[in-house]
């Protein structure tokens, strides 16, 4: 089970149940900018660690590898700190790469470690990540992690210090070296190239960050129960067994998570959202946010709907488009009243 799968139930166990079991889509040209941005450091890093090949060599050669169609996007999520990655690549012996990305035997970013034993109805379950880069620190007991991250979102320390997934690194590097006591982090933003402070967990936070993995895993058994292991039963609006008396179990609104949700057309918090605000308050306004997102995915089908036939949708007394009738051009579409014919 891979840490960002455990993120998402840590988030909201209905969009990771969702998006995990296939029962909505979830694509992103940038996720796979992203990718391709990681592929081409971790080439860069088996050439330097594996063949002594100066990283720049390789970060300028492979980018132009990358997948056609978000091959510019990879471009611009990397092409600022390039010289600063092979400078600072170099400025490490290899011996003291420990692990990197697509690294081999030992020196593997791929970390493991049982979270949940074995029931009689399944095996046991693994936490799994890879980390980008891992090097020795001042002693034998400190090491340092560098995230190499392509988005638009600058990361902070605080958010770093708080983000599941280091916290995931934390205790499975804890469990892979049994002498380890300090774990620095550091997010390397590729397209801005600024580099985090380093953020340094201990083995105590080992032990929190333990009983938080295990209880997004504990999350996704809950909701592969409720929901089903698979979505084939599912209807086209909402998996069988979704009981809105237990709504709180599942879907946890929040006005960020949800404008970016994949599920959000799904969601009961957005479907069937609490009626009454002077009953439920809290449970009203986050299911309202949770229908803003809704709302917002709804008018986006709506646009490229009237992009993809270069004509509004006119129905009778509504339309929807950019041929609203307004002294003011509007570029983009919405909602306006046809003018009736003859008038
Ligand atoms: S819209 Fe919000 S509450 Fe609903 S599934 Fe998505 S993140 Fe969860």
């Amino acid at each position: 089970m891979d840490h960002g799968t455990l993120a998402r139930y840590a988030a909201c166990p209905f969009q990771a149940w969702a998006v995990e079991t296939g029962f909505v889509e979830h694509h992103s040209a940038a996720a796979q900018a992203g990718r391709e941005v990681h592929r081409v450091i971790a080439e860069a890093m088996r050439r330097y660690v594996e063949l002594g090949l100066p990283p720049a060599q390789a970060l300028e050669a492979e980018i132009i590898n990358a997948r056609p169609d978000v091959q510019h996007k990879a471009v611009d999520g990397l092409r600022r700190a390039a010289r600063a990655i092979d400078r600072f690549l170099t400025s490490i012996h290899p011996d003291d790469i420990l692990a990197y990305r697509g690294g081999s035997g030992p020196r593997s970013g791929r970390m493991s470690r049982h979270v949940l034993p074995a029931t009689p109805d399944r095996p046991g379950v693994l936490a799994a990540s890879e980390v980008d880069l891992l090097y020795a620190g001042a002693s034998a007991g400190e090491v340092h992690e560098i995230d190499f991250k392509s988005g638009r979102r600058v990361w902070t320390a605080t958010d770093v210090s708080q983000a599941f997934q280091f916290r995931t690194h934390c205790w499975l590097l804890f469990g892979r070296f049994p002498r380890l006591e300090l774990h620095h982090v550091r997010v390397w933003n590729t397209r801005a190239n600024v580099l985090t402070p380093a953020v340094s967990f201990s083995r105590r936070d080992a032990i929190s960050a333990g009983a938080l993995v295990k209880s997004a895993a504990l999350r996704r058994e809950m909701a592969l129960a409720e929901f089903g292991r698979t979505c084939d039963g599912a209807e086209a609006d909402g998996p069988v067994g979704a009981d809105r008396r237990r709504g709180d179990d599942f879907y946890w609104p929040e006005l960020e998570k949800c404008a970016q949700c994949p599920a959000c057309l799904k969601c009961l918090a957005a479907l069937a959202p609490a009626k009454d605000f002077a009953a439920e308050p809290e449970r009203y306004l986050r299911d309202t946010a949770a229908m803003k997102a809704a709302l917002a995915a709804r008018m986006a089908i709506l646009r490229a709907a009237v992009r993809a036939r270069d004509q509004d949708l006119v129905f009778g007394d509504l339309a929807f488009g950019v041929e609203k009738p307004t002294p003011r051009p509007n570029p983009a579409a919405d909602f306006y009243k046809p003018v009736a014919a003859g008038k």
